[in-house]
């Protein structure tokens, strides 16, 4: 008999867990947007050449580096 109960037991854990997984997947896909972003544009680092998002590049002269030191560097 406790080996039925432990059966249901099971069975009500794995039916949860099952909801719980199509659920939050079902969910997922109501939040992604209806289209994709923008990507970002890429620009070069006009030091080192390594390419990064623009918002993340610091400007100078009209030329794009990756970092504050590269933009020391170019400078000198
Ligand atoms: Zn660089």
């Amino acid at each position: 008999m406790s080996k039925l109960i432990l059966l249901l037991f099971l069975g009500l854990v794995a039916y949860l867990v099952f909801k719980g997984i199509t659920r939050s997947a079902s969910r997922r896909r109501a939040d992604a947007p209806p289209r994709a972003p923008e990507p970002e544009r890429m620009v070069a680092c006009a030091h080192c050449g390594v390419h990064l998002p623009e918002s993340e590049s610091l400007e100078r002269n009209g030329r794009r580096y990756c970092s504050e030191e590269h933009r020391r560097l170019a400078d000198s």
